[in-house]
């Protein structure tokens, strides 16, 4: 029997509801894996963990983070609960940068044609299944903490793009698609800003690295028009951390929204998996939130964790959420139906094979 201790943090608003809802999928998928047992440590992290004891993510939590084979978080932030100085929260993003969780792996897959805008996708018409790769330690969000004079007349965020940063994403992104249709693309903004050029240059420099694997470019604001228009056409997508925050939303947009859209923020040695979504305080309590980002972003950790018996159970959870949707009637309240979390959940419980 293999322990896998995970580090479950359940955060704020809706997190508890996702969260508990995807350890039942855990606890399904568990009893049907040979000889793997999963030891599930909980710990208090967010806004709320904030009011109470003054820090939304003590040092001592994160050390005890770093013991786990991997992380589960639902999502952290509440309106209105911000540092003294005015700034919001964010201790989802400080934990990739003191995990050094650099790889921010954004799966996009439409499941069923019902959940798209877009006329003519899914069902006979072409697939959506496309990955977002999004640098997650530097680009234009790594200088945010950096304590700035009061009372300037201007201010400046640097964009931060280093050689070693980009190698090692450019890299996990080619590993990525060599492991799927083979196909890149870079999303930058190297017409326009010096250090994006660079991004580039280091892009080709790796690509030449995976002769097997075809590139192409794109600028981001062509990418916004592309991934509406041709979101077929694309199967890994690299781009720096705030190109890669706000492509994944709309991306998300084009599957059914944040409760369809999982996450993983993976390092060399430590991994985060959460749903894409926030908080969503404006429906936390009432029991309708999609944990469907949430159970997919379990699947995603149960790939990671890479026993043949864990990867078997990555593929039960996302055989029985697509066994689950296939039936038009088995719809969150986000996706236009009126079938609970609980219900849901339930139901995928159910269908895994
Ligand atoms: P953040 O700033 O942390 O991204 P946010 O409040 O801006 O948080 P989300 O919490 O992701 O953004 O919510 C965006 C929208 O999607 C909201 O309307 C929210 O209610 C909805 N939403 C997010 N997650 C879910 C979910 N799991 N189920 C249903 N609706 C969701």
């Amino acid at each position: 029997m293999i322990p896998i201790r995970i580090a479950v943090l359940p955060g704020d608003g809706i997190g508890p509801e996702v969260i508990t809802a995807s350890l039942d999928v855990l606890r399904a998928t568990e009893a049907r894996l040979a000889g793997v047992r999963f030891e599930l440590n909980f710990h208090a992290v967010g806004a709320g963990e904030y009011l109470k004891n003054g820090h939304p993510m003590p040092a001592t939590t994160v050390a005890a983070f770093r013991q786990a084979d991997a992380i589960l978080l639902g999502a952290m932030g509440l309106p209105g609960v911000r540092w003294p100085n005015g700034v919001e929260m964010t201790p989802q993003i400080d934990i990739r940068e003191q995990l050094d969780l650099y790889n921010g792996v954004r799966p996009i897959k439409l499941y069923h044609e019902s959940h798209t805008p877009l006329k003519h996708y899914g069902g006979t018409g072409p697939a959506i299944d496309f990955v977002i790769v999004r640098e997650n330690c530097e680009g234009l969000f790594s200088d945010r903490l950096t304590p700035r004079p009061p009372g300037r007349e201007f201010e400046t965020d640097t964009l931060t793009i280093s050689r070693r940063g980009t190698t090692r994403i450019c890299r996990a992104a080619f590993r990525l698609a060599q492991q799927r249709r083979r196909h890149v693309t870079l999303v930058d903004k190297a017409n326009v800003l010096p250090s994006m050029a660079f991004f580039r240059q280091v892009f080709d420099a790796v690509a030449a690295e995976f002769p097997d694997v075809q590139t192409d470019r794109v600028y981001v604001d062509a990418m916004a028009l592309f991934l509406v228009q041709r979101p077929h056409t694309f199967d890994v997508i690299v781009t720096e951390n705030m190109f890669g925050d706000i492509l994944s939303d709309l991306a998300a947009g084009l599957v059914g929204g944040m409760g369809m859209a999982p996450s993983a923020d993976l390092g060399e040695r430590h991994g985060v998996f959460q749903p894409s979504h926030g908080t969503a305080p404006t429906i936390a309590g009432k029991g309708i939130a999609n944990p469907i980002a949430t159970i997919l972003s379990v699947a995603l950790m149960l790939d990671w964790l890479g026993h043949v018996e864990t990867r078997r159970g990555a593929r039960l959870i996302e055989t029985a959420v697509a066994t689950v949707l296939a039936n038009p009637s088995h719809r969150t309240a986000d996706l236009g139906g009126n079938v609970s979390t609980a219900e849901i959940t339930r139901l995928i419980c159910e269908a895994l094979p």
